[in-house]
């Protein structure tokens, strides 16, 4: 049998589109290829699980990767549910029938725009042509009977097919790695695609490196193997017969089996009952590279209607930074999709870390076509109570836990409330505000408390140092700030005066004087009041001329008890229309 053929495909050679189109994400091929040896291997599971097919008891799953240096070829190997010559025909030359067409049809249309988005989402099989000059697929169904099939392509809309070569059940794929493929002949490169996107896929994953070695590295491996690694105290009383022995074990043990590459049942998998604190913890630093411990962290858990799973964790803040850089990955049934993206995670929770798998999310995308996603919205509005009951329950429950965490929190809540109007209303209750005394109140708690000496009034510090003197006045005069000193924090007073209306929120050096304790008029003297009064005539002459501003209104005012010899204060509604200048 050799047939000759070309792909049922409109466009006249769509690979150069291929090429150019995903020419920033060029590693995605490894996805696609691994994780179609993936899917051969699930569905021939789910066949012998149905009782439709059988394989032997020893038989195990798996997928080989095999880099070969010399004949600069990637392999990708599995024993999964492998292809007849017809389901060739049927799923690989009829492009009509994979989400390639889809995603050409879209290149065609409205190329430019969608770019960002649809890169990271498969277009398949096909993406194997952007780093290979030749793509074989060698098949052997798992149909008893079977005939094998081999399917040959250099590209171009040609191609050739013939028998297979395989004795066993399962698809090779051989990439002839040309031009643009030649960086994954490095070892590093494939190593890091592969981590990158096949980390936790569900099938064991081999990776082998063929190349001949040069006569000195057999020499040196010889040399190794003949080699035993004792300390100075050791080769004192070690006889002949243990030496032998202790090389014989070193040597095995390096021959023992392989380890996979993958973790096939990642943490989020699992039900939240049966994964510890240590798992949560192990999960993190090895996901995100942070040797810090999360602070805390929601596993998200949800088959019906949707299926999503997932961990969000809430990380310390670095520190001196209040700036926070999350990373929220995206997964789908295993398969690594990309980062942070907006457009599926709701845009705040891209300060947390953590991992969401979305297997029911459609995998070839536009962007108009995720906005326009009953999924998403699902989605977001289950993940956004999650965290929001996550959090008024912390504050609930165990409200000083939950104050040691707001220095690294406060930053992540404030956003999502400005961000998500439903965040805020689940939240807003359970919102912190951190004193110049160190303690955490709530905005009701703080007006509450402080409603004798000011009705309705918010006092902040924006800046701890610049604003010392004024924190010591307050404090003599026995009243009470809080800190809202981040970059964040500018909008959120804003935000929190919009919210609460009838409050205000004045920092700490602006309209100040109402509150103040002054000087009771009976402690003066008539002529003290006079010489009040001059000053002040005084001084409002001499800061008219000054400032050139002859409306200008100058008070003094003398405070009690306070070692302060003078202040200027510039109203809450004038710095914040300066502010706005400046912004
Ligand atoms: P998709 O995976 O989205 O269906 P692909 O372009 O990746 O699209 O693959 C097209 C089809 O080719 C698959 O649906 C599957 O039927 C077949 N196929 C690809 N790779 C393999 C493989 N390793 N083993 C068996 N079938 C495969
Ligand atoms: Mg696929």
């Amino acid at each position: 049998m050799n047939e000759k053929g070309n792909l049922s495909i409109n466009s006249e050679n769509f690979l150069p589109i291929i090429k150019k189109w995903l020419y920033t994400d060029k590693d995605i091929f490894v996805r696609e290829l691994v994780s179609n040896a993936c899917d051969a291997v699930t569905k021939l599971q789910k066949l012998v699980l149905m009782g439709q097919a059988e394989v032997a008891e020893n038989d195990k799953f798996e997928i080989r990767v095999v880099l070969n240096q010399d004949l600069q070829t990637l392999q990708i190997i599995d024993n999964g549910i492998g292809m007849t010559a017809d389901e060739i025909k049927k799923y690989i030359n009829q492009i009509a029938f994979s989400g390639a067409t889809d995603f050409l049809a879209k290149f065609q249309e409205k190329a430019e725009q969608e770019n960002e988005i649809i890169g990271h989402f498969g277009l398949g099989f096909y993406s194997a042509f952007m780093v290979a000059d030749q793509v074989e697929i060698d098949t052997l169904s798992y149909q008893t009977g079977a005939e094998g099939a081999k399917w040959i392509c250099q590209g171009g809309i040609d191609y050739e097919m013939d028998g297979g070569t395989r004795e066993t059940r399962g698809t090779t794929i051989t990439l002839h790695l040309g031009e643009d493929g030649k960086e994954f002949l490095e070892e590093s490169t494939l190593y890091a695609a592969l981590q990158k996107y096949c980390s936790f896929m569900p099938v064991p994953i081999f990776v082998e490196i063929i190349k001949e070695p040069t006569e000195e590295e057999k020499a040196a491996a010889k040399k190794e193997s003949n080699t035993l690694h004792v300390s100075a105290e050791e080769a004192q009383t070690l006889t002949k017969e243990d030496a032998l022995e202790k090389l014989e074990a070193k040597n095995a043990e390096e021959s023992q089996e392989p380890k996979p590459l993958n973790d096939t049942t990642p943490l989020w998998q699992k039900q939240p009952k049966d994964c510890t604190d240590e798992e949560y913890k192990a999960f993190y630093h090895k996901v995100f590279f942070d040797m810090n411990d999360p602070l805390f962290w929601i596993h998200l858990n949800m088959d019906y209607p949707f299926r999503l799973k997932g961990i969000l964790f809430f990380p310390k803040l670095v520190e001196h930074m209040d700036v926070v850089a999350g990373e929220i990955k995206l997964y789908s049934n295993q398969v690594y999709i990309a980062d942070n993206i907006k457009e599926v995670v709701p845009e705040f929770l891209l300060l947390l870390k953590g991992v969401l798998d979305c297997p029911d999310m459609p995998l070839n995308v536009s962007r108009s076509a995720l906005q326009n996603d009953g999924y998403v919205e699902k989605m977001n509005t289950y993940i956004t109570k999650k965290v929001a009951d996550k959090l008024t329950q912390l504050f609930k429950n165990e409200r000083t836990t939950y104050e040691s965490f707001w220095d690294d929190i406060g930053i992540f809540i404030k956003y999502g409330c400005m961000r998500e109007e439903k965040f805020y209303d689940k939240v807003k209750d359970a919102l912190l505000l951190k004193t110049t005394d160190n303690a955490y109140e709530t905005l009701g708690e703080y007006l509450e408390k402080n409603k004798e000496k000011h009705e309705n009034k918010l006092f902040f510090v924006s800046d701890e140092n610049l604003q010392a003197q004024y924190i010591r006045l307050f404090k003599e005069q026995g009243l009470e700030a809080v800190i809202l000193s981040t970059s964040i924090d500018k909008p959120f007073v804003s935000f929190l005066e919009y919210k609460n209306s009838g409050v205000k929120l004045q920092r700490i050096d602006a309209d100040i004087t109402d509150t103040l304790q002054k000087k009771e008029d009976t402690e003066k003297s008539e002529a003290k009041k006079q010489a009040d009064e001059f000053t002040n005539t005084r001084m409002e002459t001499l800061f008219r001329s000054l400032l050139h501003n002859d409306s200008l209104k100058v008070t003094v005012e003398a405070l009690k008890a306070v070692n302060i010899s003078a202040m200027l204060l510039l109203s809450e509604s004038s710095r914040r229309m300066m502010e706005m200048m400046e912004a």
